[in-house]
Parts: C-alpha cells; structure tokens; sequence
C-alpha cells in the first residue's frame, strides 16, 4: 500500500539518531502502521485494550513519582523505581507537547521480570496504539504486559 508523505515522514522518525539514539523500530522491517495493526489483533485475543495498559503504566509511574523513596513495593507484587533524568522528549507522531524523559522500572517480584518507559512510551500506546518495534530496545510486548502487570 502507498504510503501517505505524512506516514512517511513519521517512519523517518522513527529511525535511530532522529528523535532518540536507537530510535523506535528496532529490527522490526514493517511499516510503523503494520506494527500497529498487528499488535491491535494481540491485544484483541489478550482482552486489553491499549487503553487499559496505558492507564496501568501511567498508575505505576505515578505511585513512584508521589514516594520519596528509591523504589516502592506495591501489593506485594511490584517493585517500581523511577530513574530521574533532565529532558524531554518529542511524539514521532508529529504531536504537540514533550514528554518527560524519567525512566520507570516495574518489576514483577514473583517473575522477576521487568518493563521501564517513559512518559512517552505511555503515550504512544494510548494515542497510537503503538508498543514499538521488534528488537527496539524499549519495545514493550503486548502479551508480556498484560501477563505481568495486571
Ligand atoms: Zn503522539
């Protein structure tokens, strides 16, 4: 399918050392909107909505941003830490607006296994339905999130 000079000025974007070092594609050789469109029919067969998994991370990100301590313990479940650092950063979208660039680190304390994301990565998934491309070093898995978070 053609793409429109809009959506191609977005894929650029997303190449490494345009917005971010690594950029947000990854390995991942598909269009942006094919990486999008695939992870939408997970999120389908997961019962999540993007939504859902935005307002989740956006909640974690916020009891650590509200504690005064190195890292929080939540339900017995969750250790998150925030990792402060000076800047923000733009959509590739082309949105309006610059995102904080404090890094959050969920872990699960039963699986060990651990998410971080920026206040734009909660975004991108919210508004664009977007969880990165594959190999990108801040792709979030869809089925990883759902299992591990919630
Ligand atoms: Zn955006």
């Amino acid at each position: 399918m053609k793409k429109t000079p809009k959506e191609l000025k977005i894929q650029a974007r997303m190449q490494p050392g345009v917005i971010t070092y690594g950029g947000f594609l990854g390995t991942d050789k598909r269009h942006y909107l094919d990486i999008i469109a695939d992870d939408e029919k997970k999120l389908d067969t997961l019962g999540k909505s993007a939504e859902e998994i935005a307002d989740r991370l956006e909640y974690f990100q916020q009891v650590s941003f509200d504690s005064f301590q190195s890292s929080t313990v939540l339900e017995d479940k969750w250790d998150v830490e925030t990792e402060v650092v000076r800047g923000y950063i733009a959509c590739p979208f082309a949105h309006q607006g610059m995102y904080r660039k404090s890094y959050t680190t969920v872990t699960n304390l039963q699986s060990k296994k651990s998410f971080t994301f920026t206040a734009l990565h909660i975004h991108l998934i919210r508004a664009h339905h977007f969880f990165e491309g594959k190999g990108s070093h801040f792709r979030l898995e869809p089925e990883e999130l759902v299992k591990e978070l919630f």
